[in-house]
């Protein structure tokens, strides 16, 4: 036993964390949508899940944990990005992945397992639709693919919602298509002008739903362990992708654990771009701040609870990271094994609030080696101490990387972008110098 117990959404109870194979875990977290650069909330599962997976590889083995982290990138908001400023769907959502993956890079984030991209699995998604339809769980009808949730006994059972509440709170699509307000699309049609893919029901696009579980039935397999993803998630996205599945699958169940993070907020309102209250990981950098102090700012609160998002935050992680890094300058580099308690808050439904305040005692010990391997269980304290002092590594490697960014605004004779760019750096005094061989930077 890890001693490891997590809060399941499904159960409405912190469960202890029985795998079904130890020596073979599977995680899946729903990954983002791939149209524009990701806010920091989208941030907070990524964080959040790497540190689970880095907690049960510590627990059960480096290779005995496969984490799946999807990117969708067919769906209708990247459809009408695509509409709105005419460029190939295919371009947008590589772009605004390269900007995950960057983002998630500079929050020391480790890339996952596997990271399968829905368009690659559309013959996975036609399979599962004719299953459903044989089965009786899923009806063709005016080039839709519709799941009939009445046909599903334990649909509800992620959310604990009924069919009854559903309606009560009904802000579901009647369509005349449809034998049940809440049956839910798989298959869409497709206008000639829009992305599609043939299929036995027409040229069309998969639902959102359906792409989760199809990559997760062909990476994973019938039953994970685990399933995470931001809270709002859980309905229905969560409760359609665990009725496809299971239905697919003879009653298996989708996810043994179901796990949620809770929301970012700005002045108490949640982060969203429609709120235009939104910060990127991007604005962070350019402002000076670090990954791993953003990183730490998101591990003070508990996962489950809301996290309002202010400077003091990041002011705070700042002076406590300056605070631990001193501990280990001039210290021998030593390996040790984190401490137990902190393994413990962490095992504790990834207790980070009490797992940070150890790291305070241990700091206060000046016990480096110690410090240093149980704060690199929570992704942290991985860069050099000298270099923390004098800026960072990282910061320099993020300033090269808008210096990149500028040459291709440059390049793409987007201006506007390029010159921002480089007022941003020199608000943060670093002045730049173009010449023949390209640009070189200075401090001022
Ligand atoms: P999306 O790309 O919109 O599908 O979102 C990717 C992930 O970010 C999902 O798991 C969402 O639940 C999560 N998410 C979105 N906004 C926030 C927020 N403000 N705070 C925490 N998680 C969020
Ligand atoms: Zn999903």
């Amino acid at each position: 036993m890890s001693g490891i117990r997590l809060y399941d959404t499904a159960a409405k109870a912190k469960r202890d964390f029985i795998p079904r194979d130890p020596k073979n875990i599977t995680v899946y977290v729903c990954g983002p949508t791939v149209y524009a650069r990701a806010h920091i909330g989208n941030f907070r599962p990524a964080i959040t899940f790497d540190l689970l997976v880095r907690l049960l590889r510590h627990s059960h083995g480096d290779g005995a944990v496969t984490y799946a982290r999807n990117i969708t990138d067919i769906e209708d908001k990247i459809m009408a990005r695509a509409a709105e400023t005419g460029r190939d769907l295919a371009d947008i959502t590589a772009e605004a992945e390269r900007w995950y993956l960057e983002d998630a890079a500079a929050l020391n984030v480790l890339p996952p397992d596997i990271a399968p991209h829905a368009t690659d699995h559309i013959d996975e998604m036609i399979s599962m639709m004719t299953a459903l339809i044989e089965a009786g769980h899923a009806y063709a009808a005016e080039g839709h693919v519709l799941f009939d949730v009445t046909s599903d006994a334990k649909y509800g059972a992620v959310s604990h919602r009924t069919l009854d509440d559903m309606v009560a709170g009904s802000r579901v699509e009647v369509a005349p298509y449809k034998k049940n307000p809440h049956d839910f699309v798989m298959w869409k049609p497709s206008a000639d002008d829009q992305a599609g893919w043939p299929s036995p029901w027409g040229r069309g696009r998969p639902g959102w739903h359906l792409e989760c579980s199809a990559m997760i039935a062909k990476h994973l397999g019938t039953t994970i362990d685990i399933h995470g993803g931001g809270q709002d998630l859980v309905f229905p996205h969560h409760e359609n992708e665990a009725a496809q599945s299971r239905c697919t699958h003879a009653g298996a169940p989708l996810a043994n654990y179901w796990l949620h993070n809770g929301f970012l907020s700005v002045d108490a309102e949640k982060m969203s771009k429609s709120l235009g209250n939104v910060v990127t990981i991007e604005s962070l950098l350019s402002a000076g701040h670090r990954g791993e102090t953003i990183r730490l700012a998101m591990l003070t609160a508990h996962y489950r609870q809301p996290l309002d998002w202010t400077d003091a935050l990041l002011t705070q992680a700042k002076t406590v990271l300056d605070r631990w890094y001193r501990v280990l300058e001039g210290a021998p580099v030593l390996t040790a094994e984190p401490d137990a308690e902190l393994v413990a808050a962490l095992a504790n439904d990834l207790g980070t609030p009490a797992a940070i305040a150890r790291l305070g005692v241990l700091a206060g010990t000046g016990d480096a080696a110690v410090l240093r391997a149980s704060a690199n269980l929570l992704g942290l304290l991985e860069n050099d101490p000298a270099e923390w002092r004098e800026g960072g590594a990282d910061a320099d490697d993020d300033i090269d990387a808008l210096i990149a960014e500028r040459a291709a605004a440059k390049a793409a004779r987007d201006f506007a972008t390029a010159d921002r760019i480089r007022n941003d750096l020199a608000a943060r005094g670093i002045i730049l110098e173009d010449g023949p061989d390209g640009t070189i930077w200075r401090r001022e």
